[in-house]
């Protein structure tokens, strides 16, 4: 009998999960069915509450959802705890368990699919949501030097680097006071901000001679940071296509206690990456 698995977040539309999902079960032999949910601040609450009636299983959550996730949860893992967002439910009782595979699945990515070394890396990221939550504990567990977190909104950004509870290294600062702030060796856009086609004014004196620069978002959305990336020669210009991969296979390991292999469902969804629109 199929368990019920769904996606909740807005733009939901374009989600890759349900593709990505239908691709590990086929390999595992489980049988699962896993459909996008469109929700909103207002009613996600009520969409989450009507798939548990219906005997939801598990579900991912994704922009701009894992804040409000998080708070509906009966209880946690300890790497959700720490982000203080949740993008993996697991249905437990009456209530939900709230995980977050965000930060395994970027290192992953960033180690083992592209050997990168992150120790030691003086880093930036840009934003503080849902992501950038669950990604920060994990960069900081990886051995990165001092972590900067700027941010549109700076209350959102000293709540993040408050949450984090390590003040020699990690520090909230202003857009304005990026030309000050030397080079980094790690550059994370953490950001929806170029979903609109936006990208916050970036120096150049950023950049070093190893700089890897990473963008959470993959396809359409990932073009202005690696680009700028890529004008700036950044050693390293990563989008979040393997991310995304890695951390659905960690929400799947969640659920059905198997990891399934990702290599072969990021060399396909990589064939077909310029037509892709980041809605995870
Ligand atoms: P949230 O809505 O939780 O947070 C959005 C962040 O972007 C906030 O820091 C917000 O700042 C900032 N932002 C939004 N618009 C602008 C703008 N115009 N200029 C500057 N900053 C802006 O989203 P998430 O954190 O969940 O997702 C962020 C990105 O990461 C998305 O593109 C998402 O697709 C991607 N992502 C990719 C994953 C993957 O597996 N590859 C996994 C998770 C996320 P403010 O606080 O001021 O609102």
């Amino acid at each position: 009998m199929s368990r019920h698995f769904a996606v909740f977040g807005t733009p939901i539309a374009h989600s890759l999960s349900p593709r990505i999902h239908a691709a590990f079960a086929r390999q595992t032999g489980i049988a699962l069915d896993y459909v996008a949910i469109e929700a909103g601040h207002d009613d996600f609450a009520m969409h989450l509450a009507a798939f548990a009636d219906n005997g939801g299983h598990g579900a991912n959550v994704t922009l701009p959802l894992k804040e409000s996730a998080f708070a509906l949860c009966s209880n946690t893992s300890e790497r959700a705890l720490r982000a203080g967002a949740v993008n993996t439910l697991l249905r437990d009782g009456d209530g939900w368990r709230g995980d977050n595979t965000d930060g395994a699945g970027l290192l992953r990515d960033l180690t083992q699919r592209n050997g990168l070394d992150l120790r030691g890396r003086r880093t930036l990221m840009l934003g503080a949501g849902g992501a950038a939550r669950g990604i920060a504990p994990t960069l900081l567990d990886a051995g990165i030097d001092a972590l900067y977190i700027v941010n549109r909104t700076a209350q959102n950004a000293d709540a993040l680097a408050d949450l984090l509870g390590d003040p020699k290294r990690v520090h909230a600062r202003y857009l304005d006071d990026l030309p000050a702030l030397g080079e980094f060796d790690l550059i994370v856009n953490a950001t929806s901000a170029t979903r609109g086609g936006e990208l916050p004014h970036l120096p150049m004196s950023m950049v070093g001679r190893r700089t890897a620069a990473v963008d959470l978002s993959y396809g359409e959305a990932a073009i202005p940071f690696l680009a700028w990336a890529r004008a700036n020669r950044c050693h390293d210009a990563i989008d979040g296509l393997g991310m995304l991969v890695e951390q659905a296979a960690g929400s799947f390991e969640v659920w059905h206690g198997v990891r399934p292999d990702t290599d072969l469902v990021y060399a396909d969804l990589r064939a077909h990456t310029d037509s892709l629109v980041t809605a995870d």
